[in-house]
């Protein structure tokens, strides 16, 4: 589930390059006496060769090279001092060493794909799971959200009646200011049902420039009930214009939205202070954000454990949404981790490089 790259440099045309070798090589070799080995070099145009896509090309290549290494026997005979016998030895190791190349490159390559197909799998594994973790996620928030956005709707409903009203009675400033409160109303609850539907869409990965501070405020509307729900206070310290970085925003609020959940549900059980802090910083080159609770801490000896996948000590817990939060933040190019707090509680933080703008 890799963040999208940028587009790279156009590549050079090997199979015209390989072919113009074989001209190149075959023009050389009929010009010199039997007895130079000029043929060997028909191993490059090989090589060369073996960069293009099609598969039957290197093949194609190496069979011609092959035909023209031979046909120079009878094209131009002249074998100056040097034995016949050496120069069906020469001719040998030449075709010798043009199948060997083909072949090992060959094989090479077929494995080069296998290993691109087994990581495609992984991706597409990652990005299903992704995808999964956030339908898990949105289930949990389901009836808070329900809850979130009836209340703009029921006051939408409510300016309606009493807006009918004033327009009767002709209170043009007063409804004036009722409309604006509907307008306002029908705007928190749209924004709900967007956040909502961006966080269940399976969609693909779409790389922009995100503002972290805006992810954070995002993830801190749609999870803002839950947090009230289980009465724990959730702070932003956000730094002020810290830089944008390079990404997908869609994954980026997944994995904020994680660390948040992660740290109400470990609050949700304590008895003390309930607090969750999301902070955002730079430094140099790079952006942090920071998730800070108040709860019981983790509970593995080595805080690494609870990016494995499906480590869980929830009882309706899937255990994979810290996995997929650090998968997202190394294709991001950047890192995850997790650490005890020394006075109780739990941090998790990540940090991703900046954009730099060009
Ligand atoms: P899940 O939430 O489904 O268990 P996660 O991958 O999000 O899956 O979390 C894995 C485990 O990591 C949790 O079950 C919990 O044991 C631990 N964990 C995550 N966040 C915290 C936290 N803020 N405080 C204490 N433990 C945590």
């Amino acid at each position: 589930m890799p963040a999208p790259p940028r587009p790279a440099l156009a590549a050079p045309r090997p199979a015209a390059l390989a072919l113009g070798l074989v001209l190149a090589v075959f023009v050389v070799d009929l010009n010199l006496p039997l007895g130079v080995a000029a043929a060997v070099p028909y191993t490059f145009a090989v090589l060369l060769a073996l960069r293009v896509p099609a598969w039957w090309f290197a093949p194609a290549v190496a069979g011609l090279c092959g035909v023209l290494t031979v046909a120079k026997l009878e094209l131009a005979p002249e074998r100056g001092t040097t034995e016949y016998w050496k120069i069906l030895v020469n001719r040998g190791l030449a075709l010798f060493s043009i199948g060997m190349t083909t072949v090992l490159g060959v094989l090479r390559r077929r494995a080069e794909i296998a290993r691109r197909r087994a990581e495609e799998e992984t991706r597409e594994h990652l990005a299903a799971l992704a995808h999964m973790d956030r339908l898990h996620a949105a289930g949990q928030l389901a009836t808070g959200l329900a809850h979130e956005v009836n209340q703009p709707l029921a006051a939408i409903g409510l300016q309606a009646e009493v807006a009918a009203r004033l327009a009767t009675a002709g209170q043009s400033a007063a409804l004036a200011a009722c409309l604006e409160e509907i307008a306002e109303q029908a705007q928190r609850a749209g924004a709900i049902v967007k956040a909502l539907r961006r966080m269940t869409a399976p969609g693909d990965a779409h790389a922009a420039a995100v503002d972290l501070n805006e992810v954070a405020r995002a993830v801190f509307r749609v999870i803002d009930w839950e947090a009230r729900r289980a009465g724990a206070d959730v702070q932003l310290q956000l730094k002020d214009s810290i830089p944008a970085i390079w990404g997908d925003r869609v994954q980026l609020e997944q994995v904020v939205f994680n660390l948040v959940l992660n740290a109400i549900q470990a609050v949700a059980g304590t008895a003390g202070e309930r607090t969750v802090r999301v902070e955002t910083g730079a430094a140099a080159d790079v952006v942090i954000v920071t998730v800070r609770d108040t709860g019981p801490g983790i509970a593995a000896d080595d805080p690494d454990r609870v990016f494995e996948r499906f480590y869980t000590t929830k009882p309706h817990g899937m255990g994979v949404g810290l996995a997929v939060s650090r998968s997202v933040v190394e294709a991001h190019g950047g890192k995850l981790w997790a650490a005890k707090e020394p006075g109780g509680g739990a941090v998790f933080s990540f940090h991703l490089p900046a954009e730099r703008g060009d």
